[in-house]
């Protein structure tokens, strides 16, 4: 049966729930949540198809910059299970030319609309100032893969980065009031420095301090406070974040502001 018309005519849409507002018509959208799962908003007759088989949240009421959508949250189940946002309008129909590519062996079909389950979440997004983008929350090229690592924006304590291609997981300060992505880059790896707003009780800071940005790789207070999940080591890879941009050298490293890690005989270049 056709998507929408089942959408439309079968009881399951009187058993979807409100979940998110279309960026059309800005009113709730409902989410059905059998197979395939998929958001239906009844004012405008649009299906839109959504990852499939984890639990789908409102993302903080955030809204695309694009097209105005309410964002959502999926998450995958377990511990290890990835959590990443996505707008469903541009989940179906990603906005920018060639973005098909990056799906590997996913094609758009020839009518534009995707398949089941097949889609660009944010963190394939390569929108230049969405703060949600690929752009915006990835952090450093993937140790184990092409991928890049990208913030897990709902994974407070247990903050971690997870590879947008692989299984890859990084695990970061655990505790951390606060990790966020900055607009800067690292002038060594070109790594996304991140700002870390530590707990006042664990912070490793020796003034006691909480706020601290710096380079995952290069900082060594970051690098020690990271962890890769199967234990392999974590390491800079020049060409960071898969650009194939300058390779940096020459560069200053990247510093946090802590003082007690200002030792220049401190390297973990050549670990
Ligand atoms: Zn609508
Ligand atoms: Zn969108
Ligand atoms: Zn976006
Ligand atoms: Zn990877
Ligand atoms: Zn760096």
């Amino acid at each position: 049966m056709d998507a929408l018309f089942e959408a439309q005519f079968s009881p399951l849409a009187d058993s979807g729930r409100a979940l998110s507002k279309c960026g059309k018509c800005l009113r709730y959208m409902k989410y059905i949540s059998t197979q395939p799962s998929r958001m239906y908003c009844g004012t405008c007759e649009e299906v839109y198809y959504l990852p499939q088989k984890g639990t789908i949240k409102l993302y903080k009421e955030l809204t695309c910059p694009l097209d105005n959508f309410e964002l959502l949250i999926f998450s995958l189940a377990g511990p290890e299970g990835k959590s990443f946002p996505l707008c469903p309008y541009c989940y179906n129909s990603p906005p920018f030319e060639g973005i098909d590519t990056l799906f590997g062996a996913t094609k758009t079909s020839s009518t534009g609309k995707l398949g089941k389950g097949a889609g660009m979440p944010c963190f394939l997004c390569p929108h230049p100032t969405c703060p949600h983008s690929l752009i915006a929350q990835g952090v450093c090229a993937c140790p184990e893969c092409s991928g890049t690592l990208v913030l897990d924006p709902v994974s407070a304590p247990k903050w971690r980065l997870y590879c947008n291609m692989c299984n890859c997981l990084v695990y970061l300060p655990q505790g951390a009031h606060k990790i966020s992505t900055t607009r800067d880059r690292c002038p060594e790896c070109e790594s996304t420095i991140l700002e870390v707003d530590f707990n006042k009780k664990t912070t490793p800071l020796l003034d006691g301090s909480t706020l601290y940005t710096g380079c995952i790789l290069c900082d060594e207070l970051l690098h020690s406070l990271v962890e890769m999940k199967h234990g392999k080591s974590f390491f800079k890879r020049m060409g960071s974040r898969g650009r194939g941009r300058g390779s940096g050298r020459g560069g200053f490293r990247g510093r946090g502001r802590g003082g007690k890690w200002d030792d220049p005989k401190m390297s973990f270049r050549d670990f």
